[in-house]
């Protein structure tokens, strides 16, 4: 964290009741604060001061009429810009949206204005959510705040950087391989991503549509926990969601942590990993077991095909959620002389080098003649990740990995190789291609100073499980350990 004692949604709310400060100065204070530290991060690309104005005063409103708070009241937040917001631009980090202007909200931004909270503006991202250090963006680069010369991560780099930075309280980001606990990871922040169908997508501008999930980034396990509550549940505009009970986050947080079983996956803790990553991980592990949580080494077999998995699956459900471009429906539209010149001019124009790489790679592998060896061998692999994890949560409560195999690497290093940007995923596309739910929770710093994030993923909607290891641990300094 930079500067003074960030606030948090506790104490937001706390002094709102005290009067210390309205809904509205709250606000305004971190427009200053965005106005004295964007220029440098570039984490937010729109601001959006009417509608958090607006939504201030409801508050200030309530608190002068001695009304009760909604849980969320006048916390500042921060949306990724894949997230829809109406009548306030959505770029997804491309020029092909440079001017677009949803007419409706996300779910997950309606709720999030229910339940109280004050949108200050987008945050910056890899373009259509793909990358994993925020460089793909077409709005430039995101710098990390804790290392300006190096990367948030990605790609909710613009979400990490800007609650990291106290640009604001908690963030929206998604995760469709690592975007969430990634950038979490390198910020040194928690960051949540929810099992699939926990939070509604309807908004969600799609990348893969089968691993794509909206969840919350903040500075404590506390917070993520209420804007999880704030954003969960059932929602009739997301066939996908799913309708399971969504439980207190907040109170199962307090349950003790002692006896539950954490598998240790040895195919994690392979070669690859930057030595100084894997000496925190061990150390957090170890604070783990100091709260009586008792490790279980496991093996998840088909660890080692997630990556390729991951790149087949999610390229070819973006190749078909992104054909929608075409210079008619949506967005940029660049003349040509024919419908096809036109088309083939508004993408060649529209979207960056990284986006063309997966709408190729996509479309190969859904083509007629490779889409047996591809696509549906892709399929049957991530059944057997699926599995890996299942079997492993017949034998353990959570499993514990480290977030990424590096800390945060410099602005530019690893651009010119995407394999090894696809790398950086190594530890999170299992958890993705598997639908189950993880966080990144902060675990110590490397020798230079760089976060390191611990990862604890649990089955299928145990989130409440997933959050109570994660608020045990940060409690007990595992962001010292
Ligand atoms: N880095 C991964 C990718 O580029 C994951 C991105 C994401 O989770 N949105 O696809």
């Amino acid at each position: 964290m930079t500067g003074a004692t960030p606030w948090t949604i506790p104490s937001v709310r706390s002094s709102l009741e005290a009067r210390k400060i309205s809904a509205r100065e709250m606000t305004a204070d971190f427009y200053a604060r965005i106005e004295k530290r964007n220029p440098e991060l570039n984490a937010y690309l729109t601001l959006c001061p009417e509608r958090a104005y607006a939504q201030a005063d409801r508050i200030d409103a309530l608190l002068s009429r001695g009304e009760s708070l909604p849980p969320l009241a006048g916390v500042p937040v921060a949306i990724k810009d894949v997230i829809s917001t109406r009548g306030v631009r959505t770029t997804c980090g491309s020029r092909i949206l440079e001017n677009y202007f949803p007419p409706y909200d996300a779910s997950a931004v309606e709720r999030l204005e229910r339940a109280g909270a004050v949108l200050l503006g987008k945050t910056n991202c890899d373009e259509f959510a793909m990358g994993s250090s925020n460089e793909n963006s077409a709005y430039g680069p995101v710098r990390n705040p804790l290392a300006p010369e190096r990367v948030p991560g990605g790609s909710s780099g613009g979400s990490a950087a800007a609650v990291a930075a106290g640009l604001a309280v908690a963030a929206l980001g998604t995760d469709t391989g690592g975007s969430i606990r990634q950038p979490g990871a390198l910020c040194g922040i928690p960051a949540m991503m929810p099992s699939y169908g926990r939070v509604s997508r309807y908004g969600l501008i799609a990348f893969a549509s089968s691993l794509d999930r909206i969840g919350p980034l903040a500075t404590s396990v506390r917070d993520a926990a209420a804007v999880l509550r704030a954003i969960a549940g059932r929602d009739p505009n997301d066939s996908t969601s799913a309708g399971a009970p969504v439980p207190d986050y907040q109170a199962e947080i307090e349950k003790p942590v002692k006896g539950l079983r954490i598998g240790i996956p040895q195919e994690y803790f392979a070669e690859g990993m930057d030595p100084a990553v894997r000496k925190r991980v061990e150390a957090g592990i170890g604070l783990l077991r100091s709260l009586g949580c008792q490790p279980v080494e496991l093996r998840m077999p088909h660890t080692d095909y997630a990556i390729a998995t991951y790149y087949i699956i999610a390229t070819a459900e973006a190749s078909s959620n992104l054909a929608r471009y075409d210079g008619v429906r949506y967005g940029l539209r660049v003349p040509g002389t024919t419908l096809l010149d036109m088309y083939r001019k508004t993408r060649g124009r529209g979207f960056g080098p990284e986006v063309k790489r997966r709408i190729m790679l996509g479309t190969y592998a859904l083509s007629a003649g490779y889409y047996d060896a591809y696509y549906l061998k892709g399929q049957k692999v991530r059944a057997l990740i699926a599995r890996d994890f299942r079997d492993a949560f017949s034998r353990v409560d959570a499993i514990v990995t480290p977030t990424s195999p590096v800390p945060a690497f410099r602005l530019g290093e690893r651009t010119a190789d995407p394999l090894q940007m696809y790398l950086a995923d190594i530890y999170t596309v299992t958890g993705s291609l598997a639908g189950v739910p993880g966080i990144s929770v902060p675990c110590g710093k490397t020798p230079e100073g760089l976060p390191v994030g611990l990862q604890i993923l649990a089955p299928l909607f145990g989130e409440a499980r997933v959050l109570q290891l994660a608020y045990a641990f940060e409690k007990a300094g595992g962001s010292n350990v």
